[in-house]
């Protein structure tokens, strides 16, 4: 999924006008996509000349982050050790469904592309 990187956005807006389903607008100087509009196209990524236009695969550090936090955040709520092992347990087994579900997904577009 695309996404801007604010500080180098100048905003131009060239990937405004060249988004074909207008997933794009501008806010304080910078552009925004709605990702519930945008058809992942790479288009925006193609033609901005600031390298605004970012690939998801730069979030991956921002996200596990953004998990540990989380999970820190909840862990909070227990108290002792068991309990604290066992709501880690229960959070390494939601985030493994997770990434089971990433795999299952990704093992089917596969399978799309082969033409199966
Ligand atoms: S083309 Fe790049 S620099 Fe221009 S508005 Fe879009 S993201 Fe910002
Ligand atoms: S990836 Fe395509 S659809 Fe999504 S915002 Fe960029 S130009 Fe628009």
């Amino acid at each position: 999924m695309p996404w801007i990187k604010q500080e180098n956005c100048t905003g131009c807006g060239i990937c405004i006008d060249e988004c074909r389903v207008h997933a794009i607008s501008m806010g304080n100087g910078f552009a925004h996509i709605d990702m519930e509009l945008c058809i992942r196209c790479g288009t925006c990524h193609d033609v901005c000349p600031q390298d605004a236009v970012r690939h998801d695969s730069e979030l991956i550090p921002i996200e596990v982050e953004s998990n540990i936090d989380y999970t820190r955040k909840l862990l909070k709520n227990f108290q002792g050790e068991d309990e604290r092992r066992q709501f880690l347990g229960r959070m390494i087994k939601h985030f493994n469904k997770e990434k089971i579900v990433a795999e299952k997904s990704i093992e089917k577009i596969q399978a799309m592309i082969a033409g199966e």
